[in-house]
């Protein structure tokens, strides 16, 4: 898989993207990625990428020129297929769901704004989709775009194994069970007596237990679409 990353400020992605498990999943070649000034792609003298909204109002607002130039540039370059996404507060909200989806594309272009915003033809007619990752406002979509490829890349084959994110929280829609490490007693603190009997099936048994009571304790909406036995139903109602 190949992200590109279209941001005014890459300067901002060199510490993240070349860190543990990301810098990791480059070096094993799970994923290359690469990010782009798209100021590089303005066609004007002073490199302006920005201008006044059309109507009045305050803030600047990205130009569609260079983001047109540079999103066409990059597919060209990659000869794959391309999904291009915009960081926005108005998108659907990112998930679990969306990054396993995001990672079945073997390129992903990966819009961020800045400044007030877009002209609205990129939004029309520029991106295949547009996510938010909260209903809260940044200055940029640069740490979107962080969050987006760091939960992509993560559950990509070989990244990291399988095993370990199998059960975390939304995998299987429900958030994790708790988890416990020596020593089995802090100052009195136990670890539950289950988890020291080396029976499996009981481990079993009692973590989904654990996890269906904590998902409906803290998250309920997400039981909306998990699929409970009747007798985990029973489990769970008040
Ligand atoms: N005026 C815009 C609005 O109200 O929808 C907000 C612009 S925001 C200051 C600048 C950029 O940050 C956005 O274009 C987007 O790329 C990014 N951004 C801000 N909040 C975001 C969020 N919750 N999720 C994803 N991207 C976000």
């Amino acid at each position: 898989m190949h992200i590109d990353v279209l941001s005014l400020f890459p300067e901002m992605f060199t510490g993240v993207l070349n860190t543990s498990i990301l810098k990791r999943a480059q070096e094993r070649g799970a994923v290359t990625i690469a990010v782009t000034d798209f100021r590089e792609y303005a066609d004007n003298k002073h490199k302006n990428v920005d201008d006044y909204p059309f109507g009045g109002g305050a803030g600047m607002l990205l130009k569609p020129e260079p983001l047109f130039a540079a999103v066409e540039a990059l597919k060209q370059a990659s000869g794959k297929k391309s999904h291009v996404v915009l960081m926005s507060p108005q998108g659907a909200p990112y998930t679990h769901q969306k990054a396993v989806e995001l990672g079945t594309h073997e390129h992903l272009i990966l819009l961020c704004g800045h400044y007030e915003g877009f002209d609205e033809r990129i939004r029309e007619y520029l991106v295949d989709e547009e996510v938010s990752i909260g209903d809260y406002v940044l200055t940029g979509g640069e740490l979107a775009s962080m969050v987006v490829v760091d939960s992509v890349v993560r559950l990509l084959p070989e990244v990291i194994e399988h095993d370990s994110h199998d059960d975390d929280s939304f995998a299987h829609g429900l958030l994790e069970y708790p988890q416990y490490t020596r020593p089995a007693d802090f100052n009195g603190m136990k670890v539950p007596d289950v988890l020291l009997s080396g029976h499996h099936l009981n481990i079993e048994k009692w973590r989904r237990e654990q996890a269906l009571i904590r998902t409906a304790m803290k998250r309920p909406d997400l039981l909306l679409n998990v699929e409970l036995s009747d007798e985990e139903k029973q489990f769970i109602e008040p």
